[in-house]
């Protein structure tokens, strides 16, 4: 294991992605990461592997991964697999990689992901950069750089697979600056990506059909799990869909002089919408929404078709996760709020009377 790394770089190939289930059922964060992974695969020159690990039958998944891009799904099954345990996870992806060796290895940072990816990077002794928001490859920004500063007939050269890089971005700072991570000497490169910032390609049955699925060997027994799941306790309500919803209408600190009439008008406008309520995170830290309907940099990043900010200021760290929303409606009584910048359509105005004539608006409509 100690050794793993200083083998020579070139020897890791292709581009994984882990797939997250549950009882059979992928995640959406598993196409997102696919249709990227399948982009950087593409770039580099390799395949895309989607890594999916579970109990028995969760092969008939696999195909559906194709469809979003992946060439070739590993299944990893075993009873010890059917529910998540970080130990066994983290033994049966450690022993593959070390085996298979991916160029790159990328995570979704859920709360799965944000569990397994620390854990499996230093088991491998490899670097891990955290809750990415963009990914791409280095090789072409490392020769125009080359070609920018230095004398060296750079298009004559034949390029060494050690020059490229997975680039990893993700914000720093409190989302004050974003930071352009590379590991160059380590592998795999490995990312967790936050939910919602890739976009999903469009499913194709012809490229499902043509996945080809591979039971990689590994070994997992008792002996190897530190801990036992008891019991698997389901939500007791189901959690707001951001990430999925075409309309979302947050609240802000603005409705604080009438916290329970302010939600009222939030949801009254997402029904006649047919979309959800989300907040910012003064909302959350105050208790008047659960934490799934935090959006921004530490809630959930969304791209609806409309986002309606009612009395949100527009800090950094809120526009980081709505500022590629199709259309942005915002409605703050102070002319000079940050979240105007970013608005295609901004009404100064105070929302316990702004938001009913919407709502009337629309209604008539
Ligand atoms: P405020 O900034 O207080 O704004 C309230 C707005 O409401 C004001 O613009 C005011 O003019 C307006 N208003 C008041 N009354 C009315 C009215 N009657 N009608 C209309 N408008 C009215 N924030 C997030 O949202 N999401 C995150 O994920 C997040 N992550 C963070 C991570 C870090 C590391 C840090 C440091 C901060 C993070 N924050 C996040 C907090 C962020 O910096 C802001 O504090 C927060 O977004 C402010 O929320 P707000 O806009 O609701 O409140």
């Amino acid at each position: 294991m100690s050794n793993f790394n200083s083998a020579d770089i070139a020897a890791f190939k292709d581009v994984w992605v882990f797939c997250e289930q549950r009882e059979g059922k992928l995640m959406p964060t598993d196409f997102e990461l696919i249709s990227k992974g399948r982009d950087l695969a593409d770039e580099l020159g390799v395949n895309l592997c989607g890594l999916l690990l579970g109990g028995e039958g969760i092969e008939s998944a696999a195909k559906e991964l194709g469809g979003y891009g992946a060439d070739k799904v590993l299944v990893c099954e075993s009873p010890l697999l059917a529910v998540y345990n970080t130990d066994a996870y983290a033994k049966v992806i450690c022993d593959v990689i070390e085996d298979l060796k991916p160029e790159a290895f990328l995570i979704g940072a859920t709360n799965i992901g944000r569990d397994l990816g620390p854990r499996c990077a230093a088991r491998l002794h490899t670097g891990l950069c955290a809750d990415c928001t963009h990914l791409d490859v280095d090789v072409a920004n490392y020769i125009q750089f080359l070609r920018e500063s230095s004398t060296l007939d750079v298009d004559s050269q034949k390029w060494d697979m050690e020059d490229r890089n997975l680039k990893m971005t993700r914000p720093a700072f409190g989302g004050h600056l974003m930071a352009t991570i590379i590991c160059p000497r380590f592998r795999p490169c490995m990312a967790t990506v936050r939910p919602g910032v890739m976009k999903k390609n469009v499913f194709d049955q012809a490229k499902a059909d043509a996945c080809e699925i591979v039971k990689p060997s590994f070994q997992l027994s008792e002996s190897d799990l530190n801990t036992e799941v008891v019991e698997v306790v389901k939500a007791a309500k189901k959690l707001v869909d951001l990430i999925g919803a075409d309309y979302i209408v947050s609240v802000g600190r603005g409705i604080s002089k009438d916290v329970e009439g302010g939600i009222k008008l939030a949801e009254e406008l997402a029904d006649v919408l047919g979309g959800v309520v989300g907040g910012s995170r003064a909302t959350i830290d105050s208790g008047w929404l659960s934490a799934d309907h935090q959006v921004g940099q530490t809630g959930k990043t969304v791209h609806p078709k409309v986002y309606i900010a009612l009395g949100i200021s527009g800090a950094i760290q809120h526009k980081a996760g709505m500022q590629d929303s199709e259309c942005i409606i915002a409605v703050n009584k102070n002319d000079t709020a940050p979240i105007f910048e970013i608005a295609d359509y901004g009404i100064c105005g105070d929302l316990f009377k702004v938001t009913p004539m919407l709502i009337e608006a629309i209604k008539a409509a």
